[in-house]
């Protein structure tokens, strides 16, 4: 089978010919319909941060896609089922897992990351991870589900608490902060957008944002916050991966407020230690979403409470993948995939 394949940091994906994945026992082969490009997969590339396994590795962590062949102990699919691959998998018998922290699990393995995943036109999985994607849910658009949907379900939801009537704060509107915007809009928060690009503001006032901010455009983006939401919002999401824009989100709080990073940086960043203790600060870290939570997700998007297809801009083929990258990198566009 075709694939892109990762040789190391600093250099684009290869696209070649690679054993096509043999299932074994408990596993389904699906033909990939479609891979989101993640910023995930950037900092594998062009910032050094080390794969859990060791390329040569194939990328890609949102994936969709049809049954193509089932292990023959296999009786929840069968060919042709479309579905969905959490971005990633959980043991089911390690301590986090035995307490309802899939995400957090000891020994998950992230597809792309652990280990091969879905920039390739087959896919191997455990049946017992996989998800059906509903027929009104598009195949191809319905693979950003996998991760640049359920990841701000469980940041607004679990981690964030968010409740109707919150004023939250989403910092960095791409593809996981635009979802961010709709699930705290879908649960009823009204929302503060920032960004530095007018298209993504634009986008995230479509998608409910109650207001909108440009750091390009105000001197102090926090005040300004601040001043929309009559004090400081309840809920702040950091979703670029930033200790700059991470110490704007905190500072955008209200006094008892809570901070949800989402972002992924591998620096430090600076807090008022006082005012955590003083005010009663909440500073809280989410990764990604737990099994459970996915049809949750799923359903929102069947029933048209999340918007999935306007959130793909743009769709490259295998071997377009390294402009699909260069796409990623400029910052344009939502959420985009490869269709191999
Ligand atoms: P993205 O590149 O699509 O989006 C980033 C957005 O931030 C862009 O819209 C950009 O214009 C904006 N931005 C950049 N600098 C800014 C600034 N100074 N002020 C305001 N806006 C600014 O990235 P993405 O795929 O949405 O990922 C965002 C972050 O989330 C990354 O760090 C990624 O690694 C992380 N992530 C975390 C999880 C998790 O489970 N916590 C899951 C997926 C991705």
């Amino acid at each position: 089978m075709k694939a892109a394949v990762f040789y190391g940091a600093n250099q684009p994906l290869k696209v070649e010919e690679v054993p096509t994945p043999q299932i074994s026992s408990g596993e389904v082969l699906i033909k990939v319909a479609a891979c989101g490009l993640c910023h995930t997969d950037i900092s594998y590339i062009d910032h050094g941060v080390p794969t859990f396994k060791k390329p040569p590795l194939i990328l890609g962590h949102e994936i969709s896609g049809t049954v193509a062949e089932v292990s023959s102990d296999v009786t929840n699919f069968k060919v042709g089922d479309k579905v969905l691959l959490p971005a990633v998998m959980s043991c089911g018998t390690c301590y986090y897992c035995r307490s309802g922290r899939e995400n957090i699990c000891s020994n998950m393995k992230m597809f792309g990351n652990d280990i091969d995943g879905g920039f390739a036109e087959f896919v191997k999985a455990p049946a017992k991870d996989i998800f059906i994607l509903p027929d009104e849910i598009p195949l191809i658009e319905g693979a950003i589900i996998a991760d640049a949907i359920t990841t701000p379900f469980h940041a607004v939801k679990n981690r964030g608490q968010v409740k109707p009537g919150d004023y939250v704060l989403v910092i960095g509107c791409g593809g996981v902060g635009l979802n961010m915007v709709q699930v705290a809009n879908a649960v009823g928060a009204s929302v503060v957008a920032v960004d530095i690009a007018p298209a993504k503001l634009e986008m995230a006032k479509k998608l409910g944002a109650a207001a909108t901010v440009n750091p390009n455009e105000v001197p102090d983006v926090a005040k300004a916050v601040r001043k929309l939401t009559g004090g400081g919002a309840d809920v702040s999401f950091e979703c670029i991966g930033n200790p700059k824009t991470m110490e704007v989100a905190f500072s955008a709080l209200r006094n008892g407020g809570r901070f949800v990073m989402v972002g992924y940086t591998e620096h430090s960043m600076n807090l008022n230690a006082s005012r955590v203790m003083y005010r009663e600060m909440e500073v809280i870290g989410s990764l990604g979403c737990r099994p459970v939570d996915y049809p949750k997700v799923i359903e929102l998007a069947r029933a048209g409470k999340i918007q999935v297809a306007p959130m793909v801009s743009k769709r490259f083929s295998l071997d377009q993948i390294n402009e699909g990258l260069d796409y990623l990198r400029s910052g344009e566009g939502f959420r985009s995939v490869i269709v191999p």
